[in-house]
């Protein structure tokens, strides 16, 4: 049975994390990426406990933790004041409540311990050039037919090919992404070139109208990540354009000294237009099934798409393991057991952008209710979050 391929449209973290998954079950993988490497975009990822839990279930606890940094707070701050608004104790509060940290990490680095580990398994080929065009089912396998001509023969087909996937159009065809209207303007610098009055070793997210800046150490601490978001009528699809500085500074023009300084450091920045969509759960159809952004794309807000993602890896492989072959029945069961969860995800994520957001007496009755709470109380409201999934009782 497990001497079966198993052919998994994306190389991103999702797709990665399901190549890793399925060689160690036996299956035979094959992975095609549309780019000419397998490669991340140079940018911070937070990544919060329940994902660290699933590190631990993959064995790639100490890999990750070689590279990834781990802050002592989260805090909010006020960017036309600057008042502390909430500070959570999160190195404190993860581990204790949760087992588990609450780290940064570059995605470079968290897609390089991925890549190396399935270029570890024999059984995993890695496709480059690799786009996929179309695929046929029928009760024997999948076939899919890449832009080259090249065609390749599996039992199933895992479409884990991010926001804009062709794999989804065949099963939920719903069309293009809902645009947010908010930008995010990316740059990460060497920490050295941050000015000390400047640097926070914490995870720091300034809130504004309709604005956000938020930054923190990468790399145990050898670079500085930063994210500008803001509502824009931008549009321009992709993860990799650059942005205009000039309405940048326009956005965060009533912000604090300190944040316009940091924002005045950089002159290049690249830019995403933030999309999602709305929940679904019919995302596996027969033999092909989706996984991270291709089913569920979430707004960053609540940092946890690419947790997602790998959470979802995870679930796959233990739906596959209960399921002896039967492909069509493990997809729809492990459909049934993300869709709610990856659901809540991704309307709290819409939630949490209008919180950091808010303006008038919504942005005074945030700052009230966050100073007048415990420190970890915000924290606390994620435990349904961040507890994870124990991919043996899932399915229970
Ligand atoms: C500003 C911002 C901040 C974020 N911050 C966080 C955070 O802090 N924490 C967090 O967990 N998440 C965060 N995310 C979300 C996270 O980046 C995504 O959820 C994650 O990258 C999804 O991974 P994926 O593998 O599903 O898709 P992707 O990373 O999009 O990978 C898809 C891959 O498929 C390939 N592909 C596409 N089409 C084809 C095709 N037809 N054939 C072959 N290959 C194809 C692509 O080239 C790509 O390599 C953030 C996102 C943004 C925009």
């Amino acid at each position: 049975m497990k001497e079966q391929t198993v052919l998994i449209c994306g190389g991103g973290i999702g797709g990665l994390a399901a190549a890793l998954v399925l060689a160690r079950q036996g299956y035979r993988v094959e992975v095609f990426e549309q780019s000419d490497a397998f490669r991340e975009i140079g940018a911070g990822i937070q990544i919060g406990p329940n994902a660290f839990r699933m590190f631990e279930h993959l064995g790639l606890t100490r890999a990750i933790d070689h590279v990834a940094y781990y802050p002592g707070n989260l805090c909010m701050r006020d960017v036309r004041t600057g008042e502390v608004v909430t500070r959570v104790p999160v190195s404190a509060t993860a581990q204790g409540t949760y087992g588990y940290p609450y780290g940064v990490i570059y995605r470079v680095d968290l897609h390089s311990v991925l890549l190396e580990a399935c270029a570890a398994q024999p059984s995993v080929g890695l496709y480059t050039h690799a786009k996929l065009e179309r695929f046929a089912q029928d009760g024997d396998g999948v076939t899919v037919t890449l832009a080259d001509g090249r065609k390749f023969q599996g039992a199933a087909l895992i479409g884990a090919d991010g926001l804009w996937s062709a794999v989804r159009q065949e099963i939920v065809a719903d069309g293009a992404p809902r645009v947010s209207g908010h930008v995010a303007y990316r740059a990460v610098l060497p920490a050295s070139e941050v000015p000390k009055h400047l640097f926070s070793p914490d995870v720091v997210l300034w809130g504004g109208e309709k604005t956000h800046l938020v930054h923190y150490p990468l790399r145990r601490g050898e670079l500085f990540n930063l994210v500008a978001v803001f509502h824009s009528s931008l549009y321009e699809e992709g993860w990799n354009v650059f942005g205009d500085p000039h309405e940048l500074h326009e956005r965060f023009a009533d912000a604090v000294g300190p944040v316009r300084e940091l924002l005045g450091k950089i002159e290049t920045w690249k830019m995403w237009v933030l999309c999602d969509r709305e929940p679904v759960k019919n995302w596996s159809q027969g033999r092909v099934t989706l996984l991270g952004d291709a089913a569920h794309p979430m707004l960053q807000y609540l940092a946890q798409g690419a947790c997602m993602a790998i959470e979802d890896a995870v679930v796959l492989g233990a739906a596959l393991e209960r399921a002896h072959g039967d492909f069509a029945g493990a997809f729809l069961e492990y459909q049934r057991v993300r869709c709610l969860r990856t659901a809540r995800v991704q309307l709290t994520s819409r939630f949490y952008g209008d919180i950091y957001h808010a303006s008038g007496v919504t942005r005074e009755l945030r700052n009230q209710l966050f100073q007048s709470g415990t420190e970890s109380a915000g924290f606390a409201g994620l435990k349904w979050l961040y507890e994870g999934v124990d991919p043996n009782s899932v399915f229970a």
